[in-house]
């Protein structure tokens, strides 16, 4: 049962007045459940709480923490089919979809316990003492990866389960050993309470202290902000808009300790088209990307926003077969009026920009909250004197950019910002005497991808998901996959300890049995 209330560690709490609902996009009707937004008392005993909690909970073993995320994955799935009616009524969403995402929630709770349970994560390096040395003795210096302190994670819109409350950057951060905030997302907050109090009862049955998680709820800045600026909060996970992201990140900024914001911010994906790939593979690319461009509705931060190519005699016949794939496929519901809004928004201005050509939109009766797909295409020159066409429009939308030849193309790439994902399509040997392309997309992104669609980000220990600025906050770190980890930590170096009190990582008996770098080489080895 929903209950609207905030949960400020294990207890249920709703102290404040402001209260609102949220949205069934399918049926274009408000839900019936109310939800309280916490105010600064609950906000201040949450940020308490988590710290509290951190003092402890930050030095329970690996497998102590990897039984609170398992559990945490149990307790999800023991919300049957109860919590995906609520992801359907609240996000437009299929149940197909939210079937899969809560299995890629559970899946990345297991991955990261199984980080856990084997333990080298931390990144564990001992230079032993050389008493003799000349002219001064060396001591006995070690280092590993701590956690970081209490943690601040905002939903996102677009992925009410793996992105949000149990989320990667949620269970990430629990693996990391801190404790979290979960600013629940207003459009979910339904499903984000039920998923919090699955979190709650995992942490009561594996004995985690009160305050390892809290979920607040808003509908609004206020909250997001009190937090973020917040003294004993330590770090920031974000998914969504360019505006949210860099606005956090620079509140965090200005605070009296900046503190890091990881914010995951969407890009338009570049796929830049050589001329072999349409010469063998035309309608293969065109079925592919037309069913890429609207996946879940366009709402993916993967989704290919840009699609550049050299002018070639078989690129009108990609962008007819494009469009004819594009117009077969029904039109989808958004995950809100004002998602919807902004996308029409951003794509009727971009269709108004003089030098842009409508390709296809579909034109068919839609209901409310639906997107019209569309596909639009504009030459390289126009496309390099405005940069009102590099931004995201957030939907199924794609660009088609012409280029006289490579060297056009070769200048856009330079101009381009940051990105998730670069996509080169091509048969290898044309992609082999392409390296210059291959370079500069490169420097744009934080995955590159040969022959395949960008959407679709598997969870795996090798994935990068982020990129150079704008795409997101610090290019050096993922926040899909079990890599994600490593935003929540600092290194702590021990130097001249007592071995009986140093962490287990880096005791001279390697109680843990984990991989250490000692005296520069890779060993399980005790010391
Ligand atoms: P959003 O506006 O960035 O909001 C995300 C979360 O951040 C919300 O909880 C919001 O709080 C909070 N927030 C935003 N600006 C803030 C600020 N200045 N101070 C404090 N908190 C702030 O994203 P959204 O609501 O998910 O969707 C809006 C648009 O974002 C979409 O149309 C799309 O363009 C973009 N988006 C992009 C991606 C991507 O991956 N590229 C994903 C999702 C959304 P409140 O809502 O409680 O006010």
């Amino acid at each position: 049962m929903i209950t609207g209330k905030n949960y400020i560690g294990n207890e249920l709490s709703a102290s404040g007045n402001k209260t609102f609902k949220t949205f069934n996009p399918q049926l274009n009707i408000e839900n019936s459940e109310v939800f309280y937004e916490a105010n600064q008392d609950e906000v201040n005993r949450a940020a308490q709480m988590a710290s509290r909690a951190f003092e402890t909970y930050r030095d329970f073993s690996g497998i102590k923490k990897a039984s609170f995320l398992r559990s945490i994955a149990s307790e999800i799935e023991a919300l049957g089919k109860e919590l995906i009616l609520m992801y359907c009524a609240e996000s437009g969403l299929p149940e197909g979809r939210g079937l899969g995402e809560r299995g890629r929630t559970i899946g990345q709770l297991h991955s990261f316990a199984g980080l856990l349970e084997k333990g080298d994560w931390v990144d564990a390096v001992i230079d032993t003492a050389i008493p003799d040395r000349i002219p001064v003795p060396k001591e006995d210096i070690r280092r590993m990866n701590r956690a970081i302190g209490p943690v601040v994670v905002f939903g996102a819109s677009n992925f009410p389960l793996a992105f949000s409350t149990a989320g990667g950057d949620t269970a990430s951060a629990l693996a990391a050993g801190c404790t979290v905030i979960v600013k629940s997302h207003p459009m979910h907050a339904g499903t984000s309470e039920m998923v919090a109090s699955a979190i709650v009862k995992a942490a009561k049955k594996t004995g985690m202290p009160d305050g390892v998680l809290s979920h607040v709820n808003s509908n609004g800045y206020e909250v997001g902000q009190s937090l973020v600026s917040h003294p004993l909060i330590k770090a920031v996970g974000f998914t969504g808009s360019y505006a949210g992201g860099k606005a956090l990140y620079d509140l965090a900024a200005k605070r009296k300790e900046p503190i890091p914001v990881f914010a995951e911010m969407g890009s338009v994906n570049p796929v830049v088209i050589l001329p072999s790939a349409l010469k063998n593979k035309i309608d293969f690319w065109a079925k592919a990307y037309a069913n890429s461009i609207t996946l879940g509705a366009g709402q993916f931060c993967t989704n290919p926003g840009l699609l550049l190519t050299v002018e070639s005699e078989h690129l009108d016949d990609f962008c007819s077969k494009l469009a004819h794939h594009l117009s077969e496929i029904q039109a989808t519901c958004m995950l809100h009026p004002a998602i919807e809004g902004k996308f029409s928004k951003d794509k009727d201005a971009l269709l108004k920009e003089d030098s842009i050509d409508q390709i296809y939109q579909a034109d068919h009766q839609i209901k409310a909250n639906f997107a019209r797909q569309t596909l639009a295409t504009v030459r390289g020159k126009d496309f390099l004197k405005n940069t009102n066409l590099h931004h995201e429009v957030f939907g199924p939308f794609s660009l088609v950019v012409r280029c006289e030849n490579d060297k056009e193309l070769a200048a856009i790439l330079k101009v381009l910002e940051g990105q998730l994902t670069g996509t080169i399509l091509a048969d290898e040997e044309d992609l082999s005497s392409n390296r210059q392309m291959i370079s500069l997309l490169s420097d744009k992104v934080g995955r590159i991808i040969f022959n395949s669609v960008p959407t679709g980000v598997e969870v795996c220990h090798a994935m990068v998901h982020g990129g150079p600025f704008p795409a997101s906050t610090d290019s050096r770190f993922t926040s899909v996959g079990t890599s994600a980890i490593q935003r929540w930590v600092r290194p702590v170096c021990y130097q001249n300890w007592p071995d009986r009190l140093l962490p287990d990582e880096l005791k001279n008996e390697n109680p843990l049995g984990i991989y250490r770098i000692i005296n520069n080489g890779l060993t399980s080895d005790k010391i």
